[in-house]
């Protein structure tokens, strides 16, 4: 029953436009024959993706629910209402802002309301962990703001909170941001708490990756400690495209809806809306708690046997959904091993390690997440002959018969956990 609004506007769409229709087909072919370990990717489902192909495309809503400047927003405003409240009770949040389109324009409403141009803030170094929007020069936040960097320690590569209270000591920011998008180990937000309490500083943590992990409890929750929490709704936390704004502050949350609209946004996504509902809804089942779980495991063994095999993961292992593998040791560039992945079915990213010496699009880094073969059913057992795959692939790069070997491989793992079994838009 759940595939049944795709499979019929999808209908439409091959009749009318085939052009696209057959791109979309094409891509779904393509989503099931890869392995997919890229760590921000996952696979909603049909129902998330049935809410957000739906009729609410269709409905102009500037405003929030019970205040818009247009009528006929009752409907909307239920719908809207609900994500709401399903996003405060998931995190424990006294206030919810569901409309930022993407993770990144939720964190420019934080800059909009919390600071002014040419103030100074704190973020992870963006080139090999933090984000874009955490300060990058070619992004608003770099351009706009005085931006200040803190790095992991050369020697642990995890978080070295003594050397970000004397960065803070120094340079007095008025935002702190925690939260990154390479990062395996777990971010301590009381510390950073303490850190933002002693400059008095605003404390915002960007749980971008971690939000599905946070949400069910294999992640401390910055809410109760930061004063502003943003995310994305489709990584670990499997919903659609989007943005999240959380705070446990009613008043600075009144602050945040202004900084969104009017501020830099006006009609809503009201169908990706929709579909975040759809997806919160399922985060508060107890199988997305087990779903959780196993992805922390999985990227364990993923970890455990790439380590077996021979290969340095930055800071020792992992303790969330993601890694990033030292390729120095194997004379590879991410870059490199990047494209010999790709030439065996597997999507990843080339990404920096801490004080790269290769520029930022080749990279000495590989990460590897495992969210989105997780969702398909795969387990430890699966994910050690990943890691393995791998391993055969970047230890013999020139080698034809490994490539084929594990072409096979993969194409035998795509098709014990196929992607939407129930689903098929190929006849159109
Ligand atoms: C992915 C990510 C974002 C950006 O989200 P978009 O929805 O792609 O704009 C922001 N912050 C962090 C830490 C991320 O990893």
């Amino acid at each position: 029953m759940a595939s049944i609004a795709p499979t019929t506007t999808f209908n439409f769409l091959a009749k009318t436009d085939p052009t696209i229709a057959s791109i979309l087909t094409k891509e779904l072919q393509r989503q099931r024959d890869y392995l997919e370990l890229t760590a921000c990717t996952n696979f909603t489902s049909l129902a998330v993706m049935a809410a957000q192909g739906f009729v609410l495309t269709n409905k102009a809503a500037s405003g929030l629910p019970g205040n818009r400047c247009y009528t006929g927003c009752e409907l909307i405003d239920e719908s809207e209402q609900i994500a709401i409240d399903r996003a405060k009770q998931l995190f424990g949040a006294a206030h919810a802002n569901v409309q930022p389109h993407s993770g990144a324009q939720a964190n420019f409403a934080v800059f909009l309301a919390l600071l002014q141009p040419g103030d100074t803030f704190m973020g992870m170094n963006p080139f090999y962990s933090g984000h874009s929007s955490h300060g990058s020069p070619t992004n608003v936040s770099g351009l706009w703001f005085n931006k200040q960097h803190y790095e992991v320690d050369q020697e642990t590569e995890c978080l070295d909170y003594d050397q970000i209270r004397d960065l803070a000591l120094k340079h007095r920011p008025k935002l702190i941001i925690c939260g990154s998008s390479a990062y395996s180990r777990v971010i301590e937000f009381d510390k950073f708490r303490a850190i933002a309490d002693e400059v008095d500083a605003y404390l915002m943590a960007d749980i971008a990756h971690i939000a599905g992990l946070v949400a069910s409890g294999h992640h401390p929750n910055p809410v109760p400690c930061c004063d502003v929490v943003t995310t994305t709704t489709y990584k670990t936390l499997r919903g659609p495209k989007g943005g999240l704004i959380l705070t446990r502050d009613p008043e600075l949350g009144e602050k945040l809806d202004k900084a969104v609209f009017p501020g830099f946004q006006s009609a809503p996504l009201q169908h990706v809306i929709a579909a975040k509902a759809v997806a919160f809804g399922e985060a508060l089942q107890p199988e997305f708690k087990a779903y959780c779980r196993q992805v922390i495991e999985n990227a364990r063994a993923l970890a455990t046997q790439l380590q077996k095999r021979g290969f340095r993961i930055l800071s020792g292992g992992t303790d969330n959904h993601l890694m990033v593998v030292d390729l120095r040791s194997i004379g590879m560039t991410g870059q490199q091993a990047d494209q010999l992945l790709s030439s065996i079915n597997i999507t990843a990213n080339k990404n920096s390690i801490p004080f790269d010496t290769q520029p930022p699009f080749i990279t000495s880094g590989l990460r590897l997440g495992s969210p989105a073969m997780t969702t398909l059913g795969m387990g430890t057992a699966e994910f050690t002959e990943i890691a393995n795959i791998i391993a055969d692939r970047l230890l013999n790069p020139s080698s034809e018969a490994i490539s084929q070997n594990c072409q096979l491989r993969i194409a035998e793992l795509c098709s014990c956990f196929p992607l939407y079994p129930d689903l098929d838009f190929g006849d159109g």
